[in-house]
């Protein structure tokens, strides 16, 4: 037995090998745990001096319950199902992994994007389907000199935009209220305002958070004036976009294509009308994942609750805890 006793309270992974590695130094025990119920939490973390979790529910009575935790460090960037507040009076840190996956997502994005100019996934299908040389019966244009706009300029936009310099977009815009305008041109891009964005650009790619400003933002006025040559990428959360206005916006034409990496409802349910349109491309919310973005979000997560355990705040903490001497 260590010194220490760590629990993670719903296993999700293979191995725990990253944090067996962080932990050796703290001499610390981690034990695995299968929690999906609130009581099942507050049994397998009673005597826990820290807990790294993943979708288990940690509301108020579950934080009551702990007698030792000095620290709950959540696999991911979302927190919701952890009462911070909670912790906050019982002076547990609550933290979290935010930047594991940026160049995975941006990768993703990416991918979808030219999935979508160069028809991949139809192409595909059609030379199974034995048909060659399609050519203009299902046009394809060309990426250099088009207009990317980016809604949501943070981490991930960020790191999209490093990759797609290359592509020789004429013009490239950002619409993010909460960036100036200086340092958005600093970087080579320009500040516009949403509608702009929407009606200048023929690739659009979401990367603003889900929020009660952004929730249903990309709707039927949105799609209404967009570029009949638009292709819509969503990275970020299904949410964002009216679903029944993109259906509609595909079908009829009203935009080229999208790439859809989040949904919103997931998994797509069964007989979701998106899996018979052509003209776009969907996974399964699997932009954040790599091999080795998923080995960083394990070491991450554990470090934060290393820092806690050595004397020291979580590098990632989302709470402020004053600590008595
Ligand atoms: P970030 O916080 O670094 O950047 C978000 C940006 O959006 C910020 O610059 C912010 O100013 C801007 N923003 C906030 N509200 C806005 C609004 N109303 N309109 C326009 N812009 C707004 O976040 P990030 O790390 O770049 O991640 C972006 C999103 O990607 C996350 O919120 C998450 O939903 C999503 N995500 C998806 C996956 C995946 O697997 N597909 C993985 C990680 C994150």
């Amino acid at each position: 037995m260590g010194k220490y006793k760590i629990v993670v309270t719903d296993d999700r992974y293979k191995n725990y090998e990253e944090e067996k590695k962080v932990f050796e130094s703290i001499d610390a025990e981690l034990v695995i745990g299968n929690c999906t119920a609130p009581d099942e939490v507050s049994e397998a973390c009673r005597d826990a001096d820290g807990i790294l979790c993943n979708l288990a529910p940690m509301p108020q009575d579950v934080i009551e319950s702990l007698e030792r935790c000095k620290i709950i460090s959540r696999y991911g960037v979302g927190y919701d199902n952890v009462d911070v507040k909670a912790c906050t009076k019982k002076g547990i840190y609550v933290a979290n992994v935010p930047d594991y996956c940026a160049e995975d997502v941006s990768d993703h994005a990416l991918a979808l994007l030219m999935g979508c100019i160069r028809k991949i996934a139809r192409r595909d299908a059609q030379v199974r389907e034995g048909r060659w040389n399609v050519g203009s019966e299902d046009p394809v244009y060309r990426a250099c000199g088009k207009t990317f706009a980016f809604l949501g300029f943070g981490t991930i936009g960020r790191c999209l935009f490093r990759k797609i310099k290359g592509l020789n977009f004429s013009r490239v815009l950002v619409y993010d209220p909460y960036l100036d305008k200086d340092s958005i041109s600093s970087l080579g891009a320009v500040k516009v305002e949403m509608e702009e964005a929407l009606k200048d650009a023929d690739y659009i790619s979401i990367h603003m958070p889900l929020n009660d400003k952004t929730r249903g933002i990309i709707d039927k006025t949105a799609f209404s004036i967009m570029k009949k040559s638009a292709i819509l990428i969503n990275t970020s959360r299904g949410p964002i976009v009216d679903e029944d206005a993109l259906i509609d916006a595909l079908k009829s034409g009203k935009i080229n294509s999208a790439g859809l990496d989040v949904h919103k409802s997931e998994p797509l349910e069964e007989d979701n009308p998106l899996k018979i349109i052509e003209n776009c491309i969907l996974t399964d919310h699997m932009g954040w994942y790599s091999e080795e973005s998923m080995a960083e979000l394990k070491r991450k997560a554990a470090e934060n609750i290393k820092d806690v355990i050595s004397g020291s705040k979580p590098k990632y903490a989302v709470n402020t805890i004053i600590l008595s001497d």
